[in-house]
């Protein structure tokens, strides 16, 4: 049967006479060809014309269990009973605080938000609280959310326009961001333990933070080298940095301890939120008591209306009883490891160069790298990104969702089958070779 999407795109003319570009966040902005999505049920999303898709993007990465999982709609749906939120604290907050502290090897106090955006934005302001510094240094390619904080550099850059490799220069993602928040920004470059050493020499003594992706979740999923994390942490504890770790994409998904458990370093502050919640609003500031109990009245304010609601803490509770109790990540790597290993095998039988970047649970596509190790952002935007909107296209055609911003990863859910792996590389197999074809 033909894919027709008449319906998607006849909703989608609607959207746009309500919310500017017919989305509610720029990033799933696709030009005229945006979807509308009217469910989504396991691994698959359903448009408006009921096309189904198998969905590698997951909401941009945290429906870690699949959609409408049914152990989390039980358990909020049993919460919906009581109430959302009490202008008190509520025994699920306490509860899911214990086992995360109990979970992530840096976490030993917690305090909730809403979203990414906000457990970095609060993260910062108790780095600052704690250090009496204002500075903090970001990677070039990272993001952390919408605040203007952060919003510099990310990986929404243009090419060729963050300067001298040596001096990166901070590049505003958005105008409306006020100028004076770049003097406050160190920008390093991934992976460059050199620069790193610099840096923190010439200015470590004013540095509140060094905020960093352990991987670079929204860089093609590049990959610290051996020895690279353990290099800052040593930095950080010399000039005394607090280290936080942006775990929003990794935390809950790579494994039950995040980046801090599958490398084998711990940070000071760390952020969390995408796959905790599955979906639902929840978010995690967490880290050493000792930097976390700076927040106090009067003095370190932390805090919202809505942060530790009860329906998303228990959907906290329903992702991490899956996780410790029905080895829900260890089938997202096994799904993911197969997937991985299947695009490459494709790539390489049909003469295409390309790199694969990240870990099962999430990981990052290139096609025809300019270098033969991939090791920062600059590498990444050094990568035929026209080939991988057209396969993403392609796939989409097919029933394959894929992100099409080449810089965004795969991610996996535990509700993907062995059945939709395969599927997934028999659709692929046909859009690269249409793709050849066009070439
Ligand atoms: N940090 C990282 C590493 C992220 O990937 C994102 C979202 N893509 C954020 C922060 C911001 O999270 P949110 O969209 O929930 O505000």
């Amino acid at each position: 049967m033909a894919y027709t999407t008449t319906e998607t795109l006849n909703t989608f003319q609607r959207a746009k006479k309500a919310m500017p570009l017919g989305v509610t966040s720029n990033f799933r902005y696709s030009g005229e060809t945006t979807l509308v999505i009217k469910r989504g049920q396991g691994a698959y999303v359903w448009d408006m014309d009921d096309n189904q898709y198998i969905d590698y993007r997951l909401a941009y990465g945290p429906v870690i269990l699949g959609h409408a999982d049914p152990r989390v709609t039980k358990r909020i749906t049993e919460q919906l009973a009581h109430g959302n939120l009490y202008a008190h604290t509520h025994p699920l907050e306490i509860e899911l605080a214990e086992r995360i502290i109990q979970m992530h090897p840096s976490v030993e106090k917690v305090r909730y938000a809403n979203s990414g955006t906000e457990a970095t934005m609060h993260a910062l302001r108790i780095a600052r609280a704690y250090t009496g510094r204002e500075k903090i240094i970001k990677f070039e390619g990272a993001y952390h959310g919408n605040h203007d904080y952060a919003l510099w550099s990310t990986a929404n850059m243009p090419h060729n326009s963050g300067g001298s490799p040596r001096s990166p220069l901070p590049v505003a993602q958005s105008s409306g961001m006020p100028s004076a928040n770049r003097e406050l920004l160190s920008i390093l470059r991934y992976n460059d333990f050199e620069m790193a050493e610099r840096v923190f020499r010439d200015r470590g003594h004013e540095i509140a933070a060094i905020l960093i992706e352990p991987l670079m979740g929204n860089a093609s999923c590049l990959m610290p080298q051996p020895g690279y994390l353990a290099h800052l942490r040593k930095l950080c504890d010399q000039y005394g940095v607090v280290m936080i770790f942006d775990e929003v994409k990794t935390g809950f998904r790579i494994a039950p301890g995040g980046a801090a458990e599958y490398f084998g370093v711990k940070a000071d502050l760390s952020t969390f939120a995408k796959s905790l919640g599955n979906g639902f609003p929840i978010a995690v500031i967490g880290g050493k008591a000792e930097i976390m109990d700076i927040i106090a009245m009067a003095q370190v304010t932390q805090g919202g209306t809505y942060c530790g609601s009860a329906v998303g803490t228990a959907a906290g509770m329903a992702v991490t009883d899956a996780i410790l109790n029905d080895n829900a990540l260890s089938i997202v790597n096994a799904r993911g490891e197969r997937l991985m290993a299947g695009l490459g095998e494709i790539l390489t039988e049909q003469g295409i160069s390309h790199a694969i970047s990240g870990t099962p649970a999430v990981f990052g596509l290139m096609f025809e790298p300019k270098t033969e190790h991939i090791r920062e952002f600059r590498d990444v935007m050094n990568t035929n990104f026209q080939m991988y909107v057209d396969m993403a296209y392609a796939l989409r055609e097919r029933g394959v969702d894929i992100e099409p911003d080449p810089r965004e990863p795969f991610f996996l859910s535990s509700a993907h089958t062995e059945a939709d792996i395969d599927e997934t590389l028999n659709r692929f197999n046909d859009a690269v070779k249409a793709i050849k074809k066009t070439r």
